[in-house]
């Protein structure tokens, strides 16, 4: 009988919970034992009945309806430390655990492809060092590992669309519909501020829905002009046509032509500066996280979940660890591991302005 444990990790985002109830219910389903991990990697690191506990059918109950994570998620710098993961294979040793399931973003991924690559001379050490038995030693030889992907950014390569990141568009759009509504009265403009560290999702597909005047990424920071003059044409050419609001969205990582950060505050001088328009900025912050999952996230955390128990079953020694992603609606698996490589080089290259190149790898497709 497997005993397979889930845990959410990094950042919370709308619709962990419904992944934690699938992997738990699907797990249970399957004639395994399900556990959950309290705090992501810092319950590895902690250990015992209080980190580690055995989930029952009755304990997800209603989760889908639940915003943020309810078993936690904290960084946790000691799992960055080999220490830390030793501890961490103890602790899963002790309380009977042989598969993993991780729901996070790409640094989450990375531990836990790290912690799976490693564990032959974590529980070799153990061994030696005493710390588990001969027994445990033999029967936990192999750690599977899983990954779902839990992010408002929608910043993982490989999947059409994180866990959570529907959600948090959902809420910014409503925020801005809210926002119409204010700069209609006064004909203000407003600045907002959307998060997506850096990747530009959520703005653009914000500033898509809420027909917004201007959008500021970063992956797209050359125009023909400057984005000043550029912005102020376009909202001119809008003012003029008699549209009473302006609302201009600003990615968290936007960036300028000469490859300058961007900020709210740049934005809303210019408005003022080159147009008189009366301006007001927002930064949406955290509620843009908060709150419950929209129906979609719900769905894929569900169909994620079931599928992750799938591999996890399927998963031998030799199989590389698989990250559930979504591809044109269907429920796919991909090599974890390549995937968050993937994630990476897109960052690095937009870190490092180098736009065609980050582009060129978002495209880049694996071959199962
Ligand atoms: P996210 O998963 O949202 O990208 P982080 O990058 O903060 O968030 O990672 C969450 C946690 O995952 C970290 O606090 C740490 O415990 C673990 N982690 C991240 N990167 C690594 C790594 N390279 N090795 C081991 N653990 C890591």
């Amino acid at each position: 009988q497997k005993a397979i444990a889930v845990m959410t990790s990094g950042g919370d985002a709308p619709g962990m919970n419904s992944n934690v109830r699938a992997i738990v219910r699907t797990a249970i389903w399957k004639g395994c034992r399900a556990y959950v991990v309290m705090e992501g990697y810092e319950g590895l690191v902690k250990g015992g009945p209080e980190y580690i506990k055995e989930f029952g059918w009755e304990d997800v109950r209603g989760w889908n309806s639940d915003g943020g994570t309810n078993i936690g998620t904290a960084r946790c710098m000691e799992f960055k430390e080999r220490w830390g993961r030793l501890l961490g294979a103890q602790h899963l040793i002790e309380a009977g655990v042989d598969a993993l399931i991780v729901c996070g973003g790409d640094g989450s991924l990375t531990g836990a492809d790290l912690f799976r690559g490693e564990w032959p001379s974590l529980i070799k050490e153990l061994f030696e060092n005493k710390r588990i038995s001969e027994d445990q030693y033999t029967k936990y030889k192999h750690l599977n590992i899983c990954g779902t992907v839990g992010s408002i950014d929608n910043d993982m390569s490989t999947t059409d669309a994180t866990i959570g990141a529907y959600s948090s568009l959902d809420r910014i759009c409503k925020a801005i519909d809210y926002i119409e509504a204010t700069a209609y009265s006064h004909s203000r403009a407003f600045v907002v501020e959307v998060m997506g560290r850096n990747c530009g999702w959520l703005a653009l597909m914000a500033g898509i829905a809420t027909s917004a005047d201007y959008i500021l990424i970063p992956e797209k920071p050359s125009s023909s002009k400057d984005w000043r003059d550029q912005m102020c044409d376009i909202v001119s050419k809008h003012r003029s046509k008699g549209k009473r609001t302006t609302v201009v969205i600003v990615a968290e990582g936007a960036i300028a032509a000469d490859l300058t950060p961007i900020t709210p505050d740049d934005v809303h001088k210019v408005l003022v500066d080159k147009l008189q328009l009366d301006t007001r900025t927002t930064i949406l912050g955290h509620v843009q996280r908060g709150g419950t999952a929209v129906a979609f996230d719900r769905i894929l955390a569900t169909l994620q979940g079931v599928e992750a128990v799938n591999a996890v079953l399927d998963s031998t020694k030799d199989t590389p660890s698989p990250l559930i992603a979504i591809n044109e609606n269907k429920i796919t698996r991909k090599p974890l591991i390549e995937s968050v490589k993937l994630t990476k080089s897109v960052a690095a290259a937009i870190q490092a302005k180098d736009f065609k190149k980050a582009m060129d790898l978002r495209d880049t497709e694996f071959v199962e």
